[in-house]
């Protein structure tokens, strides 16, 4: 048999085996360890892992099957769990989290999709969410003071403090002839992100009920997620460097100033509006907290359980077909492996030409991703290194979103790096201070399509020479910006868009879900409900981006089956 990759059995069992021998390398269980034994990277309880893989008996009688393990699935599930509802989760990666699960190479480990967790400070609403969803169980670490730091040309900084005071402080001390145009835009930050809460609350109602709602929300107020952050900088009157700087976190979601909604870049200003915040124990620590509640309610967890897809009968959502061709039936099916996986993948025939579906399809992908995940040996944060995320910019254009890699003369013109050891306070850095760092930047996916059907084992020379030319080109912009740290590195390791797309099924690789445009938001189809009865999408791309937006669309979706949810979001 050969699966949707070409792979034939035997490759299947070299691949199995070689993932075997990553997670036993990984947990350095048996014999002395090589590295210093890092902490587990996969999500447990008592020792005991929170999942299983996938084998058809599985049983039926499920209230809910959720499809995909991502922060939007998880939470889900967890949040009917929590009111004693039987869910099984199904994940066709080897570990649940999708873009929070962790990785780990030669004793170094990573947090593919979690670097800054905004409004996780105690009584903070999203905080509250989550410790009801975990009971309490993660932790979160604030970054401190400032938790953004912005590098630009021309020796231009700027760091962005801890809370929303400090940060007009800041702009009104470094940008004092633009005082009364920073007012205004922050009057039009506050408008979009309140006007943000009902347009989501509106998603999980019935359709026709959003309809009105949106139709009554605009007549009292301005849809700003049809403004673009271009339209509002301009309107207000923002000038020079001030535009680059108030719309600086672009990168938070995708979207550069000219195409992206205001509500998105106002809710990112509130996100942060109180710092920003790391799990203790690394990004696993949420799949702990939030799969152990499945467990307990009777649910169940499994991977490598990729679902081929949506069994619709009598026009009703019924359950899922595996790959394997088994199937599993339950009262409701969530999709939450992404709006467009949903319609392109796991919709059948009729459904999937449906104008919905359509009109889904027509939302471009947010940008293709690459990361250079690094490991260092040493004192980094005496070479410079801190907790604190930096954008390393080489130009003003606030116009580029992707970085050229064809012209081999260009340079990446945003580089986001990240320490997440030193975020930690669970990291042991052993004897010879071992620590991580994650650099992140956006290219066209043209750059890697050429391979996109390609096995990932066997991917031709091409493909290797390619990441070999990226990764030199990214070392050697990091070697000029943060020589100090860069003197410490000891291991490197390339992600590209196919990683992503390989390893959680995102689209083109894309490292948002859909792109974060008026489009996007106003598309009255990328919410919970979807015109098939008892078939509901969660995730980011039913409601914004990000990981705590991906817990809140959980939490929407949640509500739509068991209404006493919507209490845990006031
Ligand atoms: C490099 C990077 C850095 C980031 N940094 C931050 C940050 O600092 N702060 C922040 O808030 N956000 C950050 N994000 C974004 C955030 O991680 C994601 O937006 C969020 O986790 C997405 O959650 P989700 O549940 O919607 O989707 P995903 O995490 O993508 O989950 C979807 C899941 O569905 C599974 N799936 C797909 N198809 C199937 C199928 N057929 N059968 C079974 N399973 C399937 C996938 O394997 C995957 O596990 C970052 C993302 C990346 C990539």
């Amino acid at each position: 048999m050969v699966d949707r990759q070409g792979r034939g059995s035997s490759d299947r069992m070299r691949l199995a085996r070689r993932v075997r021998e990553e997670i036993r390398t990984v947990e350095c269980s048996g014999g002395p360890p090589r590295y210093p034994r890092p902490m587990t990277i996969l999500p447990t309880r008592g020792g005991a892992r929170l999942y299983r893989p996938y084998e058809p008996d599985v049983g039926g009688g499920w209230d809910a099957v959720v499809i995909g393990s991502g922060m939007g699935g998880m939470c889900c599930a967890a949040a009917l769990s929590r009111f004693g509802r039987r869910v099984l989760l199904l994940e066709q990666h080897y570990v649940p989290g999708g873009y929070t699960h962790m990785f780990a190479r030669r004793g170094f480990h990573w947090d593919v999709g979690v670097h800054a967790l905004g409004e996780m400070g105690e009584g903070e609403l999203p905080r509250r969410m989550l410790d009801w969803l975990t009971d309490g169980s993660v932790r979160m670490v604030p970054l401190g003071d400032p938790y953004d730091r912005f590098l630009y040309p021309d020796g231009f900084e700027i760091d962005f403090p801890s809370t929303k005071q400090a940060f007009r402080a800041v702009l009104a001390e470094r940008f004092p002839e633009q005082a009364e145009n920073i007012a205004a835009y922050f009057r039009c930050v506050g408008k979009g992100a309140r006007g943000a809460h009902i347009y989501f609350l509106l998603k999980s109602l019935p359709r026709w009920m959003d309809v009105a709602g949106s139709r009554v929300a605009s007549w009292l107020g301005r849809d700003w997620w049809g403004t673009t952050t271009e339209q509002v900088l301009d309107e207000v009157g923002i000038e020079g460097r001030l535009r680059n700087v108030l719309s600086a976190q672009w990168g938070y979601f995708g979207s550069v100033p000219r195409a992206s909604s205001f509500a998105m870049q106002a809710l990112v200003h509130c996100h942060f509006g109180n710092g920003a915040y790391f799990p203790q124990g690394g990004s696993k620590s949420l799949a702990e907290g939030l799969l152990a509640p499945v467990l307990d309610a009777g649910g169940d967890v499994r991977t490598k359980a990729p679902v081929e897809r949506i069994l619709i009968e009598g026009g009703r959502a019924v359950g899922v077909r595996m790959a394997d061709g088994s199937e599993v039936r339950a009262d409701w099916v969530i999709s939450a492996a992404g709006a467009r996986n949903t319609v392109d993948r796991l919709l059948p025939a009729p459904e999937r030409d449906a104008p919905w579906a359509g009109r889904v399809r027509s939302i471009g992908d947010s940008p293709s991703y690459l990361c250079l995940n690094l490991g260092f040996e040493g004192d980094i944060a005496a070479a410079g290194a801190s907790p604190a995320n930096l954008w390393l910019m080489s130009n003003w254009d606030l116009d580029q979103s992707e970085w050229n890699v064809e012209d081999p003369a260009s340079i990446p013109h945003i580089l986001y790096v990240s320490f997440p050891s030193l975020k930690d306070p669970d990291h042991d850095p052993g004897p010879t201070r071992r620590h991580t760092g994650e650099c992140v930047t956006f290219i066209p996916w043209e750059a890697v399509r050429r391979w996109e059907n390609t096995d990932i084992r066997t991917r031709e020379e091409g493909y290797e020479a390619f990441k070999r030319d990226i990764t030199e080109r990214l070392l050697a912009c990091l070697r000029e910006r943060l020589p100090g740290v860069m003197d410490l590195l000891v291991h490197h390791e390339l992600s590209t868009p196919l990683t992503a797309e390989y390893f959680v099924h995102a689209s083109r690789g894309a490292i948002y879900g859909l792109e974060a445009t008026p489009e996007r938001f106003t598309c009255r189809d990328l919410r919970p409900r979807t015109p098939i009865p008892r078939l509901l999408m969660t995730g980011v791309d039913s409601a914004s981006i990000g990981v705590i937006s991906a817990m809140a669309s959980g939490m929407l979706t949640a509500s739509v089956l068991e209404k006493r949810a919507y209490t845990k979001m006031v």
